[in-house]
């Protein structure tokens, strides 16, 4: 059969494509999307629209972000894969770099953010073994109700979203759940002697962008450390300037034990992850213990690098704080106008707005996809809630274009 050529192809073609030859491990708005610059996408038709997803605040820094792109082909054209068996002119370069720009003694690389969490948890198992004290095969690690921190067998072990779960059983052991931002839930979790680690998203992401208390990180952070428990952020969505700051933490000046990094830590240009941690913590790992053939490749490496100087160039951690500030006062007028949106939530360009209808309803899927219709893409998170995160490259004259599509299509929508 002769392969069609993709210009040939219409999106209707394409996803009937997708669903037949892919698994149906998602379920995409039905928009196929064929160029992306900035803070703009277009589907294969031409049409263009807003992202205001950012592949999940993967791209943070705007669709195929030039210097982002040149560090790819020019080192892609260079030299590509090692693996670990041998040391390449990038990784050392890259690792230093990083180090610096976190504050952390040492980094370990990976490629995607459940790699990345799977690796905070084996460090923090073998610290609380190796440095804590704690009896082999007895360290617990907390973890907070509506957590997402990605979808491998240990990760889903310790998740309460039954979608996630149901059916992958038998799960890992050594977790305790707490409510989120229940300071008195994790003072009486940290009183169990084997609790190696506490593992936190600074905003519950996935779960429809819940914003803790103020104090609660800071709080939780002294917590741990008085028990000597490690504080291990996931940042792998509210990380690199999104919320405001370059890591949401920031917002409460609380340094994490153990940091965990994905998404745009490569501009969504190549999957790159990493998790950092000072030496007392890190040198616990030897060689065979961990690894990943890909992670801390010459390309991602290089890539990385790019990514996190264009964050500090283009001050985009301002603009996100700037912007957001701006989104959610137009937003909570929207509030005030309509009966569909309850409220609007979140920090930086890290934000959700609840619309008002059963968790089951299709309310606000179909709101997105007359989003999409009116030029604007977004996707619901949890039944009725949805997520906007907009490229932090985005101007006020953009963010206020995007603010009033938003306004007409839910004063417009009808059920
Ligand atoms: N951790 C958090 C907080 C996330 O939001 C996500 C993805 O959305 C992950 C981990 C998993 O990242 P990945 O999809 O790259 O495995």
């Amino acid at each position: 059969m002769e392969t069609m050529t993709k210009q040939a192809l219409t999106s209707e073609q394409l996803i009937e494509m997708e669903n037949r030859y892919g698994a149906h491990n998602y379920h995409p708005l039905p928009v196929v999307l064929a160029k992306g610059e900035g803070v703009y996408v277009w589907d294969v038709e031409g049409k263009k629209y807003y992202d205001f997803l950012s592949a999940y605040s993967a791209v943070n820094q705007g669709h195929c972000h030039p210097k982002i792109v040149k560090a790819l082909t020019d080192q892609a054209q260079t030299l590509c894969l090692t693996s670990r068996a041998f040391y390449n002119n990038v990784l050392g370069v890259y690792e230093q770099y990083v180090t610096d720009y976190f504050g952390f003694d040492k980094v370990l690389p990976m490629n995607s953010g459940a790699e990345a969490v799977e690796t905070a948890l084996k460090l923090t198992r073998k610290w609380a073994y190796e440095k804590k004290g704690i009896a082999e095969n007895q360290a617990k690690i907390i973890v907070c109700e509506n957590n997402f921190h990605g979808r491998t067998t240990t990760i889903i072990s310790f998740s309460n979203d039954p979608v996630a779960r149901k059916h992958f059983g038998p799960y890992t052991e050594g977790f305790i759940r707490i409510p989120y931002n229940d300071i008195e839930a994790l003072e009486q979790a940290l009183a169990d002697k084997n609790v190696a680690g506490f593992l936190v998203e600074p905003i519950q992401g996935e779960a429809g962008v819940y914003v803790p208390d103020e104090g609660y990180l800071a709080e939780a952070r002294e917590l741990c450390q008085a028990a000597g428990v490690l504080f291990v952020a996931d940042e792998v969505q509210t990380g690199i300037a999104r919320t405001g700051k370059l890591l949401a933490c920031d917002h409460e000046e609380v340094r994490p034990d153990v940091l965990i990094l994905g998404k745009a830590i490569s501009g969504g240009v190549y999957p790159v992850s990493a998790v950092l941690a000072d030496n007392e913590i890190m040198e616990v790992i030897h060689p065979g213990e961990h690894g990943s053939t890909f992670g801390g490749n010459p390309i991602a490496a290089q890539v990385a690098i790019a990514a996190l100087e264009v964050i500090e160039e283009e001050r985009l951690a301002e603009n996100a704080e700037h912007l957001g500030n701006i989104f959610r006062a137009e937003i909570n007028k929207l509030v005030q106008e309509s009966d569909l949106v309850t409220l609007v939530r979140g920090k930086g360009l890290l934000n959700a707005i609840v619309i008002n209808d059963t968790e089951d309803s299709s309310t606000a899927w179909d709101i997105c996809v007359q989003l999409k219709e009116n030029g604007l893409l977004a996707k619901p998170t949890h039944g009725n809630i949805i997520r906007f995160a907009p490229p932090l490259v985005m101007n006020e004259e953009q963010l206020m274009d995007c603010v009033s599509i938003i306004r007409k299509t839910i004063l417009e929508f009808k059920k």
